[in-house]
């Protein structure tokens, strides 16, 4: 069982050389995406992650930097003249969901969720994919790939309003005969519902934060994990710039710090953690922090890392 990540910047931005956040779970020489950021079509390919060899894709949330890419990864990953999907796969993440009260507005385009999202994406390309249907006799698109909602559990009781992120034992959302994966909310208000997911196997367990604050759900969903992926952000990049108050408070009131991440890992007795999904620059220097909570091994990912359990 490996860990690749493909991407590991956060954001819609562009700094440096990172693509954006993207990863795989490899199993049996199977994988699994976890969300679908810039540049992932090409880091996937190129990592050997061929579209033949994919059962199954996962969106942690819809922020567009996990998702810019999907409609590209279906494109390119189009059945076997690029050694792509040649059976169905569905990709699941969260379903359509109306925005907290405080910023409720009227919205438009309307809220979606991960099954509209693959259908509009398909509806966009539908010229390109009528064409090559037809003239390239390819497999219609739409018989590859499927947006999957994720069910929320019925208790305890999620809603974006009153109850965002209850306290929870993860969830399962999916089984094959290689893994199980599980997801549980996290704390990425006021994105809603915004998901961490478990992936187990007869090898181990690999967690992924996705975007979140610090919350008592990633430490019920990382028990005794192999590898915890966690996201994280390094504030005083940001307050060293001319950003505003309010992306600022975006920044720290719904990402986690490294000490953040320490405790989760601690109290989780996680072996491993890797850090991804950047918020900012960093070295391993701004990692440091890790340390005075986690006495376990970090790394500070690299894109297209593998980590092995
Ligand atoms: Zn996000």
């Amino acid at each position: 069982m490996h860990l690749i990540t493909l991407g590991t910047a956060a954001g819609p931005a562009i700094r440096g050389t990172r693509h954006g956040i993207a990863s795989a779970v490899v199993v049996d020489g199977q994988h699994y995406l976890v969300d679908f950021g810039l540049g992932m079509p090409r880091q996937a390919v190129e990592a050997g992650l061929t579209g033949n060899k994919l059962r199954q894709g996962f969106v942690t949330h819809l922020h567009s930097d996990h998702i810019s890419e999907l409609s590209a990864y279906m494109l390119y990953n189009w059945d076997t003249p690029v050694q792509g999907v040649t059976s169905r796969v569905g990709i699941m993440g969260p379903g359509r969901s109306p925005l907290p009260e405080g910023i409720r507005n009227e919205v438009s385009p309307p809220q979606t969720g991960m099954r509209d999202i693959v259908k509009n994406l398909m509806r966009a390309y539908a010229y390109d994919i009528n064409i090559r249907t037809t003239d390239e006799a390819r497999i219609p698109l739409d018989e590859l790939f499927e947006g999957v909602d994720i069910e929320l559990p019925r208790r305890p009781r999620a809603d974006p309003d009153r109850s965002p992120v209850p306290d929870m034992e993860p969830f399962t959302i999916y089984e094959d005969e290689r893994v199980r994966v599980k997801a549980t909310l996290v704390d990425h208000l006021p994105v809603f519902p915004s998901f961490g997911f478990r992936f187990e196997s007869e090898h181990g367990v690999i967690t992924f934060s996705g975007d979140t604050a610090e919350t008592p759900n990633m430490v019920a969903l990382s028990q005794d994990a192999d590898l915890l992926v966690h996201e994280v952000v390094n504030m005083d990049f940001y307050r060293d710039q001319d950003f505003t108050e309010e992306f600022l408070h975006h920044l720290e009131s719904s990402h986690t710090s490294p000490e953040g991440i320490g405790r989760i890992a601690a109290e989780a007795g996680a072996k491993k953690v890797v850090v991804s999904h950047l918020a900012g620059v960093f070295s391993n220097a701004d990692l440091a922090g890790i340390a005075d909570t986690y006495d376990g091994p970090y790394t500070l990912a690299a894109d297209r890392q593998l980590f092995s359990v």
